[in-house]
């Protein structure tokens, strides 16, 4: 075998120390370099230690076992810095029954404790389950501490035998699978942290492309940086001047009197690359590129340039990033946007947006931890950014303005996780709907009108808003007011009624609850108050007076969060007696949230300074008040479930479906729809209860078909449905019929779909008539955004006109798929509320959980319709399931590796 094994793939990732990597299977082009490794690479010490497996093995012989010709059934990867091979891992399958294979692992010396090791080892497990290895075993010495860490840190379960001095370590792979996750999370969170450093906290900085032109983006940037006060050292590249504002111009990168960390280029879109390769050789660890229209050639170059030289890279097309931290001060951006320090991360992708949303927040008072302006993303995206705030000590509250988030099952896993520490906001443009492709099937089509993508985000943990104004509204009562209970019940008050209705309006509408109110409190109001809720106090109230209802209030267990109201009356004016007094005269911080509404407030949200020196948030308007109200509730709710374990994986079998995808995309580079068979074979391997599916060509067939499976003692009927590549919806051109009971009917069947469909009928399947029961239709859509859903409604013919359905991110969580059931309209009839039986609510679970592992396990599965599955009191099967594939670099969300994106070319691309 002289091809790498095909679960082998080329991939950049990131060590510990946040170095750029490119993990590639070794070739026999690698031979020469699997030697100098072994040899030059390694001290006769190291050798003796770290060898195992193979470590009696000469230098050569380890290069010829790996890349050798003779090499047969070895996994072997090799990990580069550059041209140089830096650490090398592989296995060999030793028995065949057992599935175990010898690993092997060999490290430079010079590379030593920067996570080679456990990097290569997660990428050698992801191929070796792959290819259906189910243990590693590798002899150790017994001393060998090094070796016996990198095991007892990589997560998996590690079995030990001693014998004469040596370690036997067994490990097997397919257990303790959300430990080795988590250690993996961990070791991708600390190692891309590490790796935005120099971005984020560059000592040097260098902006290559600063021209003395007026109004020039690098002369304009280089100024800001300088203005902004940077703490380190700062230069400008320009071939064509001596000096650029007062300080010396050097010609080029590499004429630096030292090495940058952090290179920003505001150079022509064809010098780009150029520039980049130079930056890297140089040793700059990081680039921020503001040149925008960089053609698919450059962007391939650039983005090569980076992962070779390990630089971390923010746009093109960005207008820079800002770091407040006193001990840095960077503010390296163009978009004039002035950013004080404080604890909201932004980031944005556009940069206009970017600056509206700098200028409200410094302008309502919330200053800003760092501001990155993405542009088009080509490496750093907004996974990075969560992952950097929730690391920096100085972030309690990120931003975010996206079209998309990098990728994203990454995204949706490093969500849920950050999101837990700090608030997480964003504007939900809605430019795409859940399942986009649709048209196509039953399920795609389903998902985009009911399911929003703002449930997606809060199933992620993210505050989801619909306009930059919510988001600011927002951003205000996280910033500076307590989260409510998650009951979130609201008390209003006012001193107007008509006002108060329409808050209390607001509020219902949005799904808080007014909570009634105890009577006593109308003794604190003037006559003619009234203490329902809405509390309408009259605009006699005097600010004594709301201070005390104020201070009861919040001591109302009833009550989770206060709205207060306010109009300014002519009374108050006269007297001085404004009840705004009593607002401002008290602490902002109390045991519940307030916000005002302040109808004479010409801004939508502005902070008003309380006397113990917090703020509280005022609005002008008490929708925007209610909104904001709600997304805190909504996000006390999250942080009070308890987390909720993923689905535990059934008895399935990868491999075969695994095996199955690879074929099919081999024959199909261009993927498509699997045909009848396959799916059901795929369907099988995650055990999803596709019923018996008979495949047959001709009128003879289907009838011996039909004949078997009444032997079989199914029911005496059966279904035909015709079939040709690329159908869609069968029974909508008559190409299913049902309850067919005798041959001769079956025979009528067949013919008549040979005269419909003539040339284009390529065989039919028959399967046994289901009992009737309720039909549900669920499947998997690819979201662009989101990635993997799962989907749940209600099926069959009522599919497109009740739409009534569900979809949760995969993977699923037992949780998940309780709420998905009890969260559709028809629950009650699953339930048997309406007369019917209770259908089998762990058959429900059951089809739910397969297909969360088929579309977590299966990148490549952009699209799976199983409509209907019959549901009743004793079964769930399904009697009709499409699956779509499409060929896509395996994309594994626990396997750590830099994204590819589109923009580098096809070559190069993925998700
Ligand atoms: P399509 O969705 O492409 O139109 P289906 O195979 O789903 O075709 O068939 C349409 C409908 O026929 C199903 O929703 C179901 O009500 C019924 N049906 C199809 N096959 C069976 C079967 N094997 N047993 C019972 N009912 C079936
Ligand atoms: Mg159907």
């Amino acid at each position: 075998m002289t091809a790498a094994h095909p679960s082998l793939t080329t991939a950049e990732a990131l060590l510990a120390d946040g170095t750029t990597v490119e993990l590639r299977p070794l070739g026999p082009d690698d031979h020469r370099a699997v030697l100098d490794l072994h040899a030059a690479g390694m001290s006769e010490e190291s050798r003796r230690m770290r060898f195992f497996g193979v470590s009696r093995n000469a230098p050569a012989q380890a290069a010829d076992r790996l890349c050798g010709p003779s090499r047969t059934g070895v996994l072997a990867l090799g990990a580069w810095a550059g041209d140089e091979l830096v650490g090398e891992a592989d296995c060999e399958l030793l028995d065949e029954p057992s599935r175990t294979a010898e690993l092997a692992l060999a490290v430079a010396d010079r590379w030593h404790h920067r996570g080679v090791a456990t990097l290569l080892l997660e990428h050698l497990v992801h191929a070796a389950r792959a290819a259906g290895i189910r243990f590693f075993e590798a002899d150790t010495l017994y001393g060998n501490q090094a070796v016996h860490q990198v095991f007892a840190d990589l997560g998996l379960p590690v079995r030990r035998h001693h014998a004469r001095g040596e370690v036997r370590i067994r490990v097997p792979l397919d257990e303790g699978d959300e430990h080795y996750r988590s250690a993996v999370d961990e070791r991708g969170r600390r190692a891309d942290v590490a790796s935005l450093a120099a971005l984020l906290r560059p000592a040097s900085v260098a902006v290559v492309g600063a021209s003395r032109r007026e109004g020039s983006v690098g002369g304009t940037v280089l100024a800001k940086i300088r203005q902004g006060g940077f703490a380190g050292p700062l230069w400008a590249v320009n071939p064509h001047a001596r000096e650029i504002g007062g300080e010396l111009a050097y010609p080029s990168v590499s004429a630096l009197p030292a090495v940058p960390d952090l290179a920003v280029l505001a150079v022509p879109a064809g010098a780009v690359p150029g520039v980049a390769e130079e930056c890297g050789e140089a040793g700059v660890r990081a680039l921020v590129v503001l040149t925008s229209g960089l053609g698919p050639q450059e962007a391939g170059r650039l983005i090569r340039a980076c992962r070779r030289h390990s630089m971390r890279l923010v746009g093109p097309n960005s207008l820079g990033l800002a770091q407040t931290d006193p001990a840095v001060r960077l503010d390296a951006e163009f978009g004039g946007a002035f950013t004080r320090p404080g604890t909201a991360g932004v980031a944005v992708q556009s940069g206009g947006v970017g600056i509206a949303l700098l200028s409200r927040l410094t302008w309502l008072g919330i200053g800003v931890s760092s501001f990155v302006s993405l542009g088009d993303k080509y490496d750093v995206s907004g996974n990075d950014l969560l992952q950097w705030w929730e690391a920096d000590g100085r972030t309690d509250l990120a931003l975010l303005h996206l079209e998309s988030f990098g990728s994203p099952r990454a995204f949706a896993r490093t969500a849920r996780r950050v999101t837990r520490t700090i608030p997480v906001l964003t504007v939900d443009a809605g430019r795409s709907t859940a399942g986009r492709r649709a048209a196509a099937s039953h399920t795609a089509a389903a998902a985009t009108p009911t399911v929003t993508r703002e449930a997606l985000f809060r199933q992620a943990g993210i505050t989801a808003t619909r306009s930059i104004d919510e988001l600011v509204a927002a951003a205000a009562l996280f910033h500076a007011q307590p989260l409510p209970a998650p009951r979130g019940a609201v008390a209003v008050v006012s001193n107007a009624g008509g006002i108060g209705i329409l808050a209390a309006d607001a509020c219902a509408e949005v799904g808080l609850a007014l909570p009634e109110l105890p009577q006593g409190l109308a003794e604190l109001l003037p006559a003619g108050a009234s203490v329902r809720n809405p509390v309408d106090t009259t605009a006699a109230v005097t600010p004594v007076e709301l201070t005390h209802l104020l201070r009861a209030l919040e001591e109302e267990p009833a009550v989770d969060a206060i709205l207060v109201c306010l109009v300014p009356t002519a009374l108050g004016a006269a007297t001085g007696e404004d009840p705004v007094r009593a607002l401002v005269e008290g602490p902002a911080r109390r045991r519940v949230p307030v916000v005002a509404v302040l109808l004479d407030q010409q801004v939508p949200v502005r902070y008003r300074s309380c006397a113990d020196g917090g703020v509280l948030p005022a609005y002008s308007d008490a929708v925007a008040a209610a909104r904001a109200l709600v997304h805190a509730r909504d996000r006390a709710r999250r942080l009070a479930e308890p987390p909720s374990a993923p689905v535990a994986a059934p008895d399935c079998d990868r491999q075969a479906a695994r095996s199955l995808v690879d074929g099919y995309l081999t024959a199909h580079p261009g993927g498509g729809w699997l045909d009848p068979l396959s799916t059901a074979d795929l369907l099988a391997a995650y055990g999803l209860p596709l019923t018996t599916t008979v495949w047959v060509r001709d009128e003879q067939a289907a009838v011996a078909a039909a004949d078997g499976l009444r032997g079989l003692g199914h029911d005496a009927k059966v279904a035909l449905k015709a079939y040709w590549p690329g159908q869609v919806h069968k029974s909508a051109v008559g190409a299913v019929r049902t309850g067919l009971a005798t041959d001769a009917d079956v025979r009528e069947a067949y013919r008549e779909f040979t005269k419909r469909f003539g040339a284009e009928l390529v065989g039919a399947v028959v399967q046994p008539m289901a009992a009737p029961g309720l039909e549900l239709l669920a499947g998997v859509v690819q979201d662009r955004v989101f990635g993997p859903l799962v989907v749940l409604g209600l099926g069959g013919t009522a599919t497109e006109v009740l739409a009534d359905r569900v979809a949760r991110l995969a993977p699923l969580s037992e949780r998940d798929l309780t709420t998905m059931v009890t969260e559709l309209r028809s629950a009650p009839l699953l339930f048997g509320r309406h007369g019917g039986a209770a259908v089998d609510l762990a058959a429900v679970r059951s089809v739910l959980t397969g297909l969360s592992l088929l579309a977590e396990d299966l990148p490549e599965l952009v699209e799976a319709d199983l409509n209907p599955v019959i549901v009743r009191p004793d079964g769930a099967v399904c009697v009709d399931a499409r699956v779509r594939l499409e060929r896509r670099p395996s994309f594994d969300p626990y396997l750590r590796r830099l994204r590819r994106p589109a923009a580098a070319g096809p070559a190069f691309e993925e998700e």
